[in-house]
């Protein structure tokens, strides 16, 4: 009998297509190594190309990096008050903090696994009546799955709170046929490591004003006034992208569809896989919405499940994942105010992401699901 040899399994991991290295030789060739660069340029050409929707782009050094920009250019600062999905990875929140603002975190909704748009109007009426209005609200596309678009919208016109809309792990969705990153008022893109496309770590702010790109474009390279020595009247960051890393950035966006198409499929692949395990649920696409599967995620009926099933993956060198610990919950963030319903805190308990790489290969995806029809049935 033939033995297989069994290499370990990632939950997410980098997928090259053919074009970065040319890019990035590129940048060696003509000496665009230091930060800036036509490959700056083309990538975030490329991005707004995408994305559609009359965006501007600037390309930056982190996702972590845009928020904490973004955030700034709405107007918050020290002792404001920011809106903020518990359910979320900490880099959405952190940068309130660097403000020295002060995060409210609000629970999520079944339907998308986001921000509830009733938990978020009550957190507004709260605050608004202790005489704080909040200067932001930091929804997030978790999983790659949009957000309650319209309802979030609503609520942000109805009180007049702009949108910071973290769609670091979104890139690729849509709703309504509309590119994620394109509906805040500020979007925000990830490229790193585990992402769905990958720069080995960048990020991106997207608005539709191009005054928005500017000015994050001059607050990321050190705020410098327009003179021939180095002059600044703002505090300003190195957050820029470096050209070397936007080589492969362009690289990426070449095969970004058909990464979306991969991960999509694994997502489909685990689905009908596994449908004779009536006691594992999925998050389906509401009416509309179109998810980029970065990750896939499970539901199992208990904590002990779930635990269950991560282990035994652990134990064949498979990596899994429980789902992001909510904010609140967070030893760093839990003296925060919070708007819950009991929701994220479930989710955590219960969930779990497979490995969902667009380079996982069948024979991956089948000894994945092997082992799991094996520890539950
Ligand atoms: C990855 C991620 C970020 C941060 O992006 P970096 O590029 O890693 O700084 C922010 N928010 C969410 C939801 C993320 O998953």
């Amino acid at each position: 009998m033939e033995t297989a040899i069994k290499t370990k399994i990632w939950l997410s991991s980098p997928h090259m297509g053919d074009m970065e290295q040319v890019y990035v030789k590129e940048a060696f060739d003509t000496n665009w190594v230091a930060p800036l660069g036509p490959n700056v340029n083309q990538f975030e050409m490329a991005i707004k190309e995408y994305i559609q929707n009359d965006v501007y782009v600037a390309a930056l050094s982190s996702g972590t990096g845009a928020i904490h920009l973004a955030l700034e250019l709405l107007g918050v600062s020290r002792d404001d008050e920011v809106l903020c999905q518990s359910f979320t990875f900490s880099a959405s929140a952190n940068p309130i903090l660097y403000l020295g603002a002060k995060p409210v975190f609000v629970d999520s909704e079944r339907d998308t696994w986001n921000i509830s748009p009733q938990l978020l109007e009550k957190a507004i009426i709260n605050r608004m009546a202790l005489g704080k209005k909040p200067k932001a609200i930091v929804a997030v596309h978790l999983y790659g799955m949009p957000y309650k678009i319209v309802e979030i919208r609503k609520i942000s016109e109805k009180y007049n709170i702009p949108i910071v809309e973290d769609s670091a792990e979104a890139l690729g969705s849509t709703y309504s046929g509309i590119k994620c990153s394109s509906f805040g008022d500020i979007g925000i893109l990830s490229f790193n490591g585990n992402k769905i496309i990958t720069t080995s770590g960048g990020g991106a702010l997207v608005s539709r004003k191009e005054e928005i790109k500017n000015k994050a474009v001059f607050l990321a390279t050190q705020a410098r006034d327009d003179a021939p020595h180095y002059e600044h009247s703002h505090v300003g960051y190195n957050y820029r992208m470096s050209n070397v890393l936007a080589g492969i950035g362009r690289g990426q966006m070449e095969v970004l569809d058909e990464r979306v198409t991969a991960r999509r499929a694994n997502f489909e692949f685990y689905r009908t896989n596994l449908a004779e395990l009536k006691e594992i649920e999925f998050l389906m696409e509401p009416t509309g919405y179109f998810c980029n599967r970065w990750l896939t995620c499970i539901l199992t009926p208990s904590f002990e499940a779930r635990e269950k099933i991560r282990l035994a993956l652990l134990q064949e060198d498979i990596e899994s994942r429980p789902l992001w610990k909510p904010m609140h919950l967070q030893p760093v963030f839990n003296k925060y105010p919070s708007f819950t319903d009991g929701t994220s805190e479930d989710l955590f308990d219960r969930g779990l992401c497979l490995p969902s790489g667009s380079n996982l290969r069948k024979e991956d995806l089948e000894r994945i699901v092997a082992l799991i029809l094996k520890t539950v049935l």
